[in-house]
């Protein structure tokens, strides 16, 4: 059956193509930046979608509304049950379709063969340090380890380009950028450094203590020679630069700083189906209801075409009136 596509567009133009999927709301990780040591609260397995509910709000989305990119995400999307399958499932939809990950790694040593047969194309990992202890002291858990075991396995799978990405905290990590990176290109992976957002469960986050993108860049400028790409930038949100003339490059996502949302083309959909036009909306259109109600892939288009028309301009940071979202950055998908 061939069915007509409505692109997912907001009042500013924007078309939404790329979404990103959080498949749990768990992780495996205490990330200081996100979470606290106890963890949270985790969703009910009720609210969470069944692997069938997720793979039909993709499909609605790959068929009726001109979605070309899914980033499977969480949480930690490797510790979903089944995860292999509904790569695999997502891929049948269609062969066009750019199937990536953003993981933390741990895992991927033994899942990146059986992901990548199953139609991913490309994973981002999380790495904020290379120094096992500060590893440990960021993310709470000492399995630096298991996260390089993983990227080797990503890489031999065919998982490339393997993309790091990196928070730099103040006191903490901010002074290894330069190692990150040259670690990172004597492996053949591509780093990118991301400013911390407030988007933590403790509201811990403040504008004067955040790394900025400028302040990662000083510091790499002592010890590479960086110049802009000349690729066009596009939707993404990584700025890149050569690094000493290239080919390798660095590339910095200045979210706070530097917002990036006139080009956005993301649209998300939550562990337990609700539709988000941006990571920083305070509203979200429940598919989950209406799907569990009977509602038709139409009607569900419908909904996802109406929670998109919202979108607002900007996510709005700077603003002195920003107010961070109820849910944090693990539920709603990084
Ligand atoms: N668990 C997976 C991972 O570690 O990549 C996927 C989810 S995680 C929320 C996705 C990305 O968001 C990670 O690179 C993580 O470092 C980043 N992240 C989490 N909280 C953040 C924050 N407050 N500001 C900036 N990036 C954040």
């Amino acid at each position: 059956m061939v069915v007509a596509t409505t692109p997912l567009l907001d009042r500013f133009g924007r078309i939404a193509t790329d979404l990103r999927v959080s498949l749990t709301d768990r992780c495996n990780l205490r990330c200081s930046y996100c979470m606290p040591a106890e963890g949270l609260e985790w969703l009910p397995d009720e609210r969470v979608l069944t692997d069938d509910e997720l793979v039909r709000l993709i499909r609605v989305g790959v068929e009726r509304l001109g979605i070309r990119e899914v980033r499977f995400t969480g949480g930690e999307p490797l510790v979903r049950r089944g995860l292999a399958d509904i790569v695999a499932r997502a891929r049948a939809l269609s062969a066009g379709l750019e199937l990536s990950l953003t993981t933390n790694g741990l895992g991927l040593a033994r899942l990146a063969g059986p992901l990548a047969a199953a139609g991913l194309n490309r994973v981002n990992v999380s790495i904020d340090s290379i120094r096992p202890e500060t590893y440990a002291a960021v993310t709470r858990r000492d399995r630096l380890h298991d996260v390089v075991e993983g990227l080797e396995a990503a890489a031999a799978a065919g998982l490339g380009p393997v993309k790091l990405n990196a928070v730099l905290l103040r006191k903490v990590n901010d002074d290894q950028a330069p190692e990150l990176l040259e670690w990172a290109i004597a492996h053949g992976y591509q780093l990118r450094f991301i400013e911390q957002m407030p988007l933590d469960a403790q509201h811990g986050w403040s504008r004067a203590a955040m790394v900025t993108a400028e302040e990662t860049m000083a510091r790499l400028a002592k010890e590479f020679e960086l110049t802009p790409a000349v690729a066009p930038r596009g939707s993404a949100p990584a700025e890149l630069f050569l690094v000493d003339g290239g080919p390798a490059t660095v590339g910095v996502i200045a979210s706070v700083t530097r917002p990036f949302c006139g080009d956005c083309d993301r649209v998300r959909l939550t562990a337990d189906g609700q539709v988000r036009n941006c990571l920083f909306a305070r509203e979200e259109s429940d598919l989950r209801t209406a799907l569990r109600a009977g509602a038709s892939d139409e009607d569900l288009a419908q909904r996802w075409v109406t929670a998109m028309a919202g979108k607002r301009a900007g996510h709005g940071i700077d603003d002195p009136s920003f107010l961070q979202p109820d849910r944090p950055m693990s539920a709603i998908g990084g």
